[in-house]
């Protein structure tokens, strides 16, 4: 059953209330709506857009693998990650989309830290085993009805959705670093902004791996305002909360206001968790971020 709407709604209600919730997701509706969906990167290419990228965009692609465990723990990370391919299938998404430089590893890997990061020296992304078995528990509180079989394939969907939001996180930063892009204002929300674009502008499925991350977000700041998780988990840049999964939501709606107006909490939608107040901006907020990462990223953009 695909009921994102009633999940993401239930668990974005959770973030605010005090029960988190939420039902099981689905990607079995292969139903797309793209005439509806705002494609900025592929679908209708300006004049001005290059049918192929420029020859400085490079051939580079991301290129998974995967490190042995280091502790007994984080292999349940890895074989959730070697048996859903969720690497390999925001690599390829990714790929579709924007050129890189030069070939970015994806490493997947034990950390010692709740982490995922681009790390600027070695230019490649990490993908921590244990903030994969971080988020794991948050969603296995929010993932609540049905079988035990049915929330644990529930959960391991959210996370395939949260591996994506994250990840196109990640290459944001690395796109920012890789070609120096002039990227303006906090780079944190920029590459936020830039993993809700691709995700929100992208099929249905891409469009659930944006609820999944909004989840987390919420999740996570349930969990830090229960002192669940030690903010030390966190040290890193990244502020994984409150303000995120209100941006998430909003930029989200702001995407597709008739499709994902459930979001916004109304009169007549008292489930809906984002202010009327912000939900007013959102459709400009969205449409200036498809517009300043259109031009950041114009030069490297592949075919429509
Ligand atoms: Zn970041």
């Amino acid at each position: 059953m695909r009921s994102s709407r009633v999940r993401a709604g239930a668990v974005l209600v959770g973030a605010v209330v005090t029960a988190v919730t939420g039902c099981s997701s689905g990607s079995d509706d292969a139903t797309t709506k793209t005439e509806d969906v705002v494609r900025p990167f592929k679908a209708t290419p300006s004049a001005s857009v290059a049918a192929s990228p420029s020859p400085s965009a490079g051939q580079g692609r991301l290129v998974v693998s995967y490190e042995e465990p280091k502790k007994p723990a984080d292999r349940r990370a890895e074989a959730f990650l070697k048996r859903t391919k969720a690497l390999e299938g925001v690599a390829r998404y990714a790929d579709d989309i924007v050129a890189l430089p030069y070939d970015v590893p994806l490493r997947a890997k034990s950390c010692g830290q709740v982490n995922a990061f681009w790390n600027p020296q070695t230019k490649d992304i990490t993908y921590c085993y244990e903030f994969v078995d971080t988020l794991r528990q948050v969603y296995e509180k929010q993932e609540t009805e049905g079988s035990a079989k049915e929330r644990d394939a529930a959960v391991e969907q959210d996370l395939v959705g949260l591996t994506n939001g994250v990840l196109l996180h990640e290459l944001g930063h690395g796109l920012i670093a890789m070609y120096d892009l002039p990227a303006t204002g906090e780079e944190e929300d920029a590459v936020d902004q830039l993993s809700a674009l691709l995700l929100a502008s992208g099929d249905d499925e891409h469009q659930e791996y944006a609820i999944d991350t909004i989840n987390a977000w919420s999740g996570l700041a349930e969990a830090d305002a229960a002192g669940g998780i030690p903010a030390n988990e966190y040290a890193d840049e990244h502020s994984l909360d409150i303000q995120r999964f209100y941006n998430w939501s909003c930029w989200l709606y702001g995407s597709n206001p008739d499709a994902y107006k459930w979001i916004v909490e109304s009169q007549g939608n008292p489930d809906g968790v984002l202010p009327e107040e912000r939900a007013e901006r959102c459709p400009d907020e969205f449409e200036k971020i498809t517009h300043s990462w259109g031009t950041l990223l114009e030069p490297y953009l592949k075919d429509a």
